[in-house]
């Protein structure tokens, strides 16, 4: 017998680690208990950039050393999206238990591809309430994804390779007849356009259609495109609805794009990354009639439902044309249906995407959903979006301040305008002031351009927004527009 210890990445001293992640859990719930004390934002000075470029060491450290390496350089310049004033691009503010299941999650470290575990059947739960939620019939498919990104991806991966006219999948873009194309309204998110490059259709391969007034997709414009693009000898595939612009929280009328797919024979896909989960809130359901209607969902949980980062899923109807783009099954991951063994049961995510290893991200979503419930989930939308009314009774209140939007679900976008600047000057104005606040750390609005005009952006996707926040943001903004003016 050796004496020598064998080595492995366990603790040496398990009781020391034992105290250190108690410690770990103390400074995390007083980091997330005193979120809206300290700035929203702080730039993270040159000499941790430094400290951050550092090469990776070779020998061994104390724990206790690396967690307080964590504690001086990481956290402090961290993205502040748990506080109550932050209302940049368009994220969520994260979930305690969802923290907790994170951690779970790696403290289990199953992998979700596949395999007869506890771990799939989570996330085949956690994608069904999705499918009720969405109005899918049972039998539709799901996947948990990254983010929306990766659920638009999927979606329209689907579409082109199953409504396109012929084997899309076995004979690639090159068989194609003529150029196949997808249709979105110009504030369409990006990810959609890079998708689509990605299939390799090109850029082109995606037709921006111009919106009307409120920043929805105009149909006749639509189809008078899909008409010539018709004529031209191009493959029309699919329409994707947003429910939830990410400018101006613009929703399509999904109604009308459910019949026009129909009459056309096009794949109906909804960017639901931003509204579809609002769904549970009573005063945005009614605007996404229609969205039932749809072939395929992109949905976000690490947005509106406030699910730590990452959380997508896409939602396809049928679910053997969502298997037939996905599924490869090569020897090594046969399945043995019938036999009773790890590799028994039909729960194959990988056969749904392009992922094989998989987290579980399902954990954090079922249990945040259980702790709270849907309909908890529901009252945090709708008071964001009254929120986002509240604000715009403020703009509106304030005479140097003007809307250049229309508040679409909760997302608000204003500029400070004292009147007799013109464009130029009132852009440059705008862009310092929303340095100034950024930095100031008082509240972390992002901004937008909407026809010309710089502008600044608030997207209310927070649980811990109290209405008092709005009150200070805009007397911050009237503060800085008259200095800078
Ligand atoms: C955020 C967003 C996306 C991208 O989703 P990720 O979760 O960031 O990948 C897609 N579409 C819309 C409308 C969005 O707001």
């Amino acid at each position: 017998m050796t004496t020598e210890k064998f080595e492995t990445l366990d603790p040496e001293n398990w009781d020391e680690m034992r105290e250190l992640a108690h410690r770990m859990v103390e400074d995390a719930f007083d980091y997330i208990q005193s979120c809206g004390e300290r700035p929203v934002w702080t730039p993270v000075p040159d000499d941790i950039s430094q400290y951050l470029k550092e090469p990776a060491p070779a020998d061994p450290s104390d724990p206790a050393d690396v967690y307080d390496e964590f504690l001086a350089n990481i956290m402090p310049y961290n993205l502040h999206t748990n506080h109550p004033r932050f209302w940049a691009w368009y994220m969520g503010s994260g979930t305690v238990m969802g923290a907790m299941a994170d951690f779970l999650a790696a403290v289990l470290n199953p992998n979700v591809g596949g395999i007869n575990h506890a771990a799939p059947r989570v996330e085949q739960q956690v994608i069904s309430w999705l499918i009720e939620l969405m109005g899918f019939p049972t039998s539709a498919s799901g996947l948990l994804t990254s983010g929306a990104s990766m659920a638009n991806f999927t979606a329209l991966t689907v579409a082109r390779n199953s409504n396109c006219g012929y084997d899309v999948r076995r004979k690639g873009v090159l068989a194609a007849p003529g150029q196949l194309t997808a249709y979105a309204s110009s504030e369409i998110h990006s990810c959609n356009q890079k998708a689509i490059e990605t299939l390799g259709l090109g850029s082109q391969g995606l037709r921006k259609v111009p919106v009307n007034a409120d920043y929805t997709i105009d149909m006749d414009a639509l189809r008078d495109q899909v008409r010539a693009d018709r004529e031209a000898g191009m493959i029309p595939f699919c329409v994707i609805a947003t429910a939830g612009t990410i400018n101006t929280g613009a929703i399509d009328d999904m109604e009308a794009i459910a019949d026009f797919c129909n009459e056309e024979g096009l794949w109906f896909h909804v960017d639901g990354a931003i509204g579809a989960v609002a769904t549970l809130a009573d005063n945005v359901q009614p605007l996404l009639k229609g969205m039932d209607r749809a072939d395929s969902i992109a949905l976000d949980l690490h947005k509106w439902m406030h699910i730590p980062f990452e959380a997508g899923c896409v939602i396809v109807r049928n679910a053997a044309t969502h298997a037939d783009s996905f599924s490869l099954v090569p020897e090594y991951l046969q399945r043995d249906v019938e036999g009773g063994g790890m590799a028994s049961g039909s729960l194959w995510f990988s056969d749904y995407g392009l992922q094989l290893t998989r987290q579980f991200r399902a954990l954090k979503v079922w249990m945040s959903v259980k702790e709270h419930g849907l309909d908890r989930f529901g009252r945090m939308i709708a008071r964001n979006v009254e929120q986002a009314h509240y604000l715009g009774e403020l703009i509106e209140a304030a005479p140097e301040l003007e809307r250049t939007a229309p508040i679409g679900l909760d997302i608000v976008c204003f500029r400070y305008n004292p009147g007799g600047l013109d464009q130029e000057s009132l852009n440059t104005l705008n862009r310092k002031l929303l340095v100034q606040l950024q930095q100031g750390g008082v509240a972390a609005p992002s901004y937008t351009t909407l026809q010309g005009n710089y502008c600044l952006r608030v997207a209310i996707s927070n649980h811990r927004s109290r209405f008092e926040d709005f009150d200070l943001m805009v007397e911050e903004v009237v503060k800085l527009g008259r200095e800078l003016n």
